[in-house]
């Protein structure tokens, strides 16, 4: 938080570079400044306590996929395990694709459907809203530059709940 505060809004924080990178390489982002938030700790955790899924923004798809715990949402479980490949998945975390607020990724699409909430932190101290609300629009959030996600909530739904995820990727026109 302090850092963001003393490089002001020309920094940028990167969890697993796999929307920003390829957003510099093209020149559509230009931070002066990058924020590995990597190594902040107990930013990763995959939890279930109270009937609620809780997924440290730093969860990766991967670990998302691989866990016992988050199967408990089965189209959770799914839609880490749809997201591209297996490269991306290692290293792209649920907190900056919220954060992204990508309309094309998956994580806003399926977890709108279930009941989850944003928390996150910056100099005022924590606040959560629930996604309908952090998401203001495409590549919107209500995030100041100055915030970060702390963890991604989903309320577990009741017994004999059913859900399915199915996505239609884009991929290269066959010739
Ligand atoms: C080839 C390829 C295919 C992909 N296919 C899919 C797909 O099928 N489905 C899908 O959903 N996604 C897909 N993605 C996107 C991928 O899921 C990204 O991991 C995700 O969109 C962003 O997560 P990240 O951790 O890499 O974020 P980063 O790229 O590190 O950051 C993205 C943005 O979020 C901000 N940010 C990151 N973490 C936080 C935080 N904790 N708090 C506040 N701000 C934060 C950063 O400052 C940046 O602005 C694909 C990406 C690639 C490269």
């Amino acid at each position: 938080m302090q850092l963001l505060q003393e490089l002001g809004e020309e920094a940028k924080l990167i969890a697993g570079g796999q929307s920003l990178i390829p957003l510099m390489k093209m020149r559509l982002a230009r931070p002066a400044a990058l924020i590995d938030i990597n190594h902040i700790a107990g930013l990763s955790g995959i939890e279930r306590h109270d009937g609620e899924l809780r997924l440290g923004a730093l969860a990766r798809h991967a670990d998302i996929e691989a866990s016992s715990v988050a199967a408990a949402i089965p189209i959770v479980h799914d839609c880490a395990a749809g997201i591209a490949d297996i490269q991306v998945r290692n290293m792209g975390t649920i907190g900056g694709s919220i954060a992204e607020a990508d309309p094309s990724g998956d994580w806003g699409a399926v977890l709108l459907t279930l009941e989850t909430l944003v928390r996150s932190f910056g100099p005022q101290g924590e606040r959560t809203v629930t996604l309908e609300e952090f998401i203001k629009d495409a590549y919107t959030t209500v995030l100041g530059h100055d915030e970060l996600v702390r963890e991604v909530i989903v309320k577990i739904p009741p017994k004999h709940s059913g859900g399915a995820f199915v996505a239609f990727k884009r991929s290269a026109a066959a010739d």
